[in-house]
């Protein structure tokens, strides 16, 4: 039960965030089917791909939360935020979301996600 989840400062070493941020997508999926305890895991696929953005020089990103129709995370869509600041507060996945995956087991599995933002990227060239 004790599954060790890798710091920030050990993931940036990955040389392939992508790959370990499905593989862990794909994990927590599994855990969710089971009925098991899926959050933790679902969080390391997002640092997962909010690392990826800076190990790339991605400075912002947008929110893209889930489906209008749920409830939980939707409300933060389009907010922008500085990578740092999503790694910090990691405001997707949202615990308890309204979104669900095939059955009650898979309850609260937001797939909600980060986009990187390109304005921003932009502006900071000038
Ligand atoms: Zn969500």
């Amino acid at each position: 039960m004790n599954e060790h989840f890798p710091t920030n400062e050990e993931l940036l070493h990955f040389p392939n965030l992508q790959y370990e941020k499905f593989k862990y997508y794909r994990r927590a999926r599994e855990l969710a089917e089971k009925g098991e305890d899926f959050f933790e895991t679902l969080q390391l696929s997002a640092r997962c791909e909010l690392l990826h953005f800076v190990q790339t020089g991605i400075k912002h990103v947008i929110i893209c939360g889930c489906s209008e129709i749920h409830k939980g995370c939707a409300r933060m869509n389009g907010k922008k935020m500085t990578v740092l600041q999503a790694l910090k507060k990691l405001p997707i996945p949202k615990r308890n979301c309204g979104n669900h995956l095939f059955h009650e087991s898979g309850k609260g599995f937001c797939v909600g996600s980060y986009e990187y933002d390109t304005n921003t990227e932009y502006e900071s060239l000038t």
